[in-house]
């Protein structure tokens, strides 16, 4: 039996682990077949304080689990698969076997959503990017563009401005998802540019991003334009699906209901998995923290219901 049971191991997850672990609460983490969540596809992370001269992302997560570990979390690098969240203690099925813990933290992250064309997935870090307020110095008076339309491309578009030279926002349609306020923001900025009906159909380069090939959505038109990076913001997937009972909202994010804590009692939330708003890996590391604040006061008062 475990006190807390931890399912992920991004920020999040091994920032909860550290506080449950310090706190003397018997900790497991179900920490995946690949450990680490998304720092563990960056390269370098220069916005995580702490770090003046940046770290590596893999090298800030093998860190963080190395600190988790010291201070007696137990780790097994299986997937979550199945878990019953009606009361606790709570029984969770990963791999082959089932564990059973008195507090869940959900810190299962959100997976960015990729355009799936030829040419992206093997330039990620290499011109390819998801992330402006980590990536944008790398494209000092450089030309970009952000594919979407919805609030995240105008805010990585307004991010970008600060250090490329152009960003064109590409949008498959000819009417932007954002809300207005980005919008005009983004048209008042002269550096921004806008392209529409125009659906990204290949980044080109060799080893890193050269330009894109496009195809009007109206007239089917194909045309290439050439580009040093290019920063997809089309939306997460928030990593949800698995959890029976636990409410989450229509775009699958699961719904805090206060103080980390979700519908069900004794299972909080902490990161990307409810975050729809910021999605960083410090704002994770501290929803992380949170979470096993109140996870480690909820089972004192269920210790000591009378208490305090
Ligand atoms: P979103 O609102 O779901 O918008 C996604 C955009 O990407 C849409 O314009 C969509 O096009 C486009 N898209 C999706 N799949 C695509 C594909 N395969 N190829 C090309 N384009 C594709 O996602 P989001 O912008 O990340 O925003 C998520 C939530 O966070 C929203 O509620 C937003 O308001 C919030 N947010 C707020 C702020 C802020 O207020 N500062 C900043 C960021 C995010 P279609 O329009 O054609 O579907």
């Amino acid at each position: 039996m475990y006190d807390v049971i931890v399912l992920g191991s991004g920020p999040a997850g091994l920032t909860a682990a550290i506080y449950t672990t310090r706190a003397s609460l018997k900790t497991l983490v179900i920490a995946g077949e690949k450990w680490g969540g998304q720092l563990m596809l960056t390269t370098e992370v220069e916005n995580f304080p702490g770090f003046p001269e940046g770290i590596m992302g893999p090298d800030l997560m093998a860190n963080m689990r190395k600190q988790a570990e010291h201070h007696g979390a137990e780790f097994v690098d299986v997937n979550f698969s199945s878990g019953d969240f009606s009361a606790s203690p709570f029984t969770i099925q990963a791999g082959e076997k089932s564990y059973q813990g008195k507090a869940i933290i959900i810190a299962t992250g959100a997976d960015t959503k990729w355009l799936g064309v030829p040419g992206e997935k093997e330039k990620i870090g290499r011109g390819v990017s998801s992330c402006a307020p980590c990536d944008a110095p790398f494209f000092k008076n450089k030309n970009v563009i952000v594919a979407g339309g919805g609030d995240s491309a105008m805010e990585e578009a307004i991010v970008l401005t600060r250090f490329a030279q152009s960003v064109t926002i590409v949008h498959r349609r000819d009417e932007f998802r954002a809300s207005k306020i980005m919008i005009d923001k983004a048209k008042a900025n002269p550096k921004i540019a806008f392209m529409m009906n125009s659906q990204i159909t290949e980044i080109l380069g060799d080893v890193t991003v050269t330009g894109i090939k496009l195809k009007n959505t109206i007239t089917g038109e194909e045309k290439e334009l050439p580009i040093d990076g290019i920063f997809v913001a089309i939306g997460h997937t928030p990593n949800s699906k698995v959890f029976p009972g636990i409410d989450v909202d229509e775009k699958g994010f699961i719904i805090v209901h206060e103080h980390t804590k979700t519908n069900k009692e004794g299972v909080f939330v902490a990161g990307d998995v409810h975050d729809r708003q910021y999605m960083q890996a410090i704002t994770a590391a501290g929803f992380g923290c949170a979470s096993a604040l109140e996870a480690e006061r909820w089972l004192e008062a269920q210790n000591n219901p009378v208490a305090k």
